[in-house]
């Protein structure tokens, strides 16, 4: 098999960063094209270490104007599955596979574009380094460009979403979902709408039962040593 090539990302990610520090040096990353085309970086956002980690596609429209993540109509339905899922959004770490909106002119709006292998390759050292300070137990993958980015190029959602998987070296566990954005497209079909949504807010709380098992295992385990 080929081995892959370094992200070129990696060229700005400084060593023995912390989180504040990635922040700060993703503002100059030109280590693909899109930063030619987009208001700014957008870095992902909250608790560094988290025990759990959402990584989506990219930004959007408004996340491309604000500089945060999922600050959008997608990022609205992703509010309200969390809260179903009994997840408060300020204690997860919130991210994308690329850092910058790509997109194509359609009269005065910015039509998203999807990023293609060169430029998903090219961003993969930040997502390397978030996850090496967010150290999350479970990463949630947002749709079929973050799945394949975290569980390979043959991974189906259609057939793996809602699975606990094995994270390899990202993360000792993986939950792929859909991209709440596809559950926006759904909305012009009631059924197929509902369905989706109900099965979005059970893979997060699966994924929420799974760190709240964990949490409650270790804590077990240190109370049942008779020293340390
Ligand atoms: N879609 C994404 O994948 N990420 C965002 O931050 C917003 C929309």
């Amino acid at each position: 098999m080929r081995e892959k090539k370094p992200s070129p990302s990696l060229a700005y990610v400084p060593s023995e960063a912390d989180y504040f520090d990635l922040v700060h040096a993703s503002r100059g990353c030109q280590a693909c094209d899109l930063y030619k085309h987009a208001t700014q970086t957008v870095f992902g956002e909250g608790p560094a270490p988290a025990k759990m980690m959402l990584v989506g596609e990219q930004p959007g429209d408004q996340e491309d104007k604000q500089g945060r993540p999922f600050v959008g109509p997608a990022g609205r339905i992703l509010d309200a599955a969390l809260a179903e899922a009994d997840i408060p959004r300020d204690q997860v770490y919130l991210t994308n596979a690329v850092k910058h909106f790509k997109w194509e002119p359609r009269g005065k709006r910015r039509l998203h574009s999807k990023p293609n292998a060169v430029e998903i390759h090219a961003c993969n050292g930040w997502l390397q380094a978030e996850v090496a300070v967010v150290k999350p137990t479970v990463i949630v993958c947002l749709g079929a460009t973050a799945s394949q980015v975290l569980l390979g190029r043959s991974f189906r959602l259609t057939q793996d979403r809602g699975k606990v998987l094995h994270g390899g070296a990202w993360a000792p566990h993986i939950v792929a979902t859909y991209h709440p954005s596809a559950l926006l497209r759904m909305m012009s079909d009631e059924e197929a709408y509902a369905n989706a949504r109900a099965q979005f807010e059970a893979d997060l709380a699966t994924a929420g039962k799974l760190v709240r098992f964990r949490a409650r295992r270790s804590r077990l385990a240190r109370s049942s040593r008779w020293v340390g």
